[in-house]
């Protein structure tokens, strides 16, 4: 199995070493990331200047673009033969409800499924996540049930763990994306000339986390495992609108 690793945190982020490490020990694994913190990039690609691809080090290919622009350079730039499969993260924090819009790490995924691979995006829940081992482990389950069990290629898995020593992780629960309230106002400043200066506010607490949702799983201490798909049409409308612009 080959398997096309990214993330949206960059090339030096903890949790894509431990990823990396993790799914290393069973498929061949080709690492491409953005060279800085693009959390927050959602799906944009870089469409206005060439972009640049180094290696790291840790031999892990770096890119001076967004997740999205990692993914797509990658499968079709770069490796060959193509992979078997897409996965990002592990994310620094979660990707809970509407998260998902704004997440590069997801984006990374969805990237991954456009391009026609079945993909995974993962995320450690907390603020200050510590336990990347619990995440990468619970990844590697995953990818086996993938392998023993094959998901439809235009499968994306959203996956979030929460921050709990492996052993003490209940399991996993399929679920739907729930939402949070509001995010809080953007915080107003000055820089040290006196010009104001705005910092994006934190997003807010959960609204809809109640049953079924991917927030209520990880305050029970499961693995949330919501499928996505991509078309954001409210279908439900639809003839309520027809009807409107006729009316
Ligand atoms: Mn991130």
């Amino acid at each position: 199995m080959r398997i096309l690793i990214s993330n949206d945190d960059g090339y030096l982020a903890a949790g894509l070493a431990a990823l990396n490490a993790a799914v290393s020990s069973i498929a061949e694994t080709f690492v491409i990331a953005p060279d800085r913190n693009r959390s927050g990039a959602s799906n944009s690609l870089t469409l206005t200047r060439p972009l640049r691809v180094s290696t790291a080090p840790s031999g892990f290919h770096r890119l001076d673009g967004t997740p999205t622009d990692c993914v797509h350079v990658g499968l079709t730039g770069l490796m060959d033969p193509e992979p078997d499969m897409v996965i990002a993260g592990i994310n620094h924090g979660a990707n809970l409800g509407d998260d998902v819009l704004y997440s590069g790490t997801v984006a990374a995924a969805m990237e991954g499924r456009y391009l026609g691979f079945p993909a995974v995006a993962i995320s450690l829940a907390g603020s200050n996540a510590q336990h990347f081992d619990s995440a990468a482990r619970t990844a590697l389950q995953v990818l086996e049930r993938m392998q023993e069990h094959p998901l439809p290629r235009d499968s994306i898995l959203n996956i979030n763990v929460p921050d709990l020593p492996f052993e003490s992780i209940k399991g996993f629960r399929a679920t739907r994306l729930g939402c949070r309230h509001k995010s809080d106002p953007v915080i107003r400043s000055q820089d040290p000339t006196g010009r104001e200066i705005y910092w994006v506010g934190p997003a807010g607490e959960g609204q809809d986390c109640g049953e079924g949702t991917d927030f209520l799983a990880i305050e029970q201490g499961y693995v949330s495992v919501t499928p996505l798909q991509i078309d954001l049409t409210r279908h439900g409308q639809l003839e309520q609108i027809q009807s409107w612009l006729t009316a």
